[in-house]
């Protein structure tokens, strides 16, 4: 397929201040990993300079080889039983009032991760009970017991991404199933509906409107709370290409629809991620549509 080029709306001033800095030596001091700097994600210097990061447990290899993610695949390390007390120090150190942690997918691990989760979610309570915790989790392979774990650790958001619609998982998730992941919101809003369920998906992978909107009504069947949509960029040319530049319009017009259809707060722009200004989310007060670039 052939490169297309960059549309304006993408193209991001390069911000920075003091803080960037400050939050480096911290993740650095603290040997923590973040999916800012392993997804390469464009919003970095930004989140980074208002002192955010999401923290990425269990290393920095994950076992599974998605066709749009930056993340190293390979073997992974073996799980660091002091990463929990170390997360924690970073959040306190960062002054978080909201953190989102996630990790590498582990299907190496028995509960794929699932108890190093919930260490993390005890070891941040208890050195601030006042922190609204939000976990952005893998699908655990449909391991019931596995989500438990996490669910039982009770974080206040649980997010899981459906990543995009279902026709497009052989290429894009070949090694994820669309409904397993459907049905793991379904059981975290079953087991404990005190806990907001949280999900999002890239676009420009070759999907069309309908099928978005088929997949937010898929969402919603599961009483999921919370949307992302952002525009997918490929971290290289040897993974998935961009297939479409989505324009501004259209992810105003998907956040109207996901609002419409009954989401307490989507939040849908070109660079829109999981946990682009998660806390803003969570207070009701997101910057959707077009100024979600800003
Ligand atoms: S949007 Fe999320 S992943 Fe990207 S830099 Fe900000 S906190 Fe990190």
């Amino acid at each position: 397929m052939a490169h297309i080029p960059k549309p304006e709306w993408l193209r991001k001033p390069i911000q920075g201040d003091k803080n960037l800095t400050y939050v480096r030596r911290i993740l650095s001091d603290l040997k923590l990993h973040t999916v800012c700097q392993e997804a390469a994600c464009p919003n970095t210097m930004e989140c980074f300079s208002s002192k955010t990061a999401t923290f990425m447990l269990l290393g920095s290899v994950c076992t599974r080889n998605c066709a749009f993610c930056n993340v190293t695949t390979g073997s992974p390390s073996p799980v660091d039983p002091d990463e929990p007390r170390r997360v924690a120090e970073g959040v306190k150190a960062l002054g978080l009032q909201h953190v989102v942690v996630t990790s590498v997918t582990r299907d190496d691990l028995p509960d794929g991760g699932a108890a190093h989760f919930a260490e993390v979610i005890k070891a941040i309570r208890e050195l601030d009970s006042e922190v609204v915790i939000e976990v952005l989790i893998p699908d655990f392979k449909g391991d019931e017991t596995a989500l438990n774990l996490v669910i039982e650790a009770h974080p206040d958001v649980i997010n899981h991404n459906v990543e995009t619609i279902n026709r497009l998982y052989s290429t894009v998730r070949p090694q994820a199933e669309y409904n397993q992941s459907l049905e793991l919101l379904r059981r975290v809003r079953e087991k404990d509906p005190s806990i907001l369920t949280k999900s999002g998906l890239m676009v420009g992978l070759g999907e069309k409107k309908e099928e978005v909107f088929n997949l937010l009504l898929d969402l919603r069947d599961q009483d999921c709370d919370l949307l992302t949509i952002g525009q997918y960029l490929a971290p290289s040319r040897q993974h998935h290409p961009v297939v479409e530049y989505v324009h501004p319009d259209v992810f105003e017009e998907y956040r109207k629809k996901a609002l419409e259809f009954g989401f307490l707060e989507a939040a849908s722009g070109p660079f829109v991620r999981s946990s682009y200004h998660a806390k803003e989310m969570i207070e009701n007060r997101i910057i959707g549509g077009n100024n979600a670039t800003s």
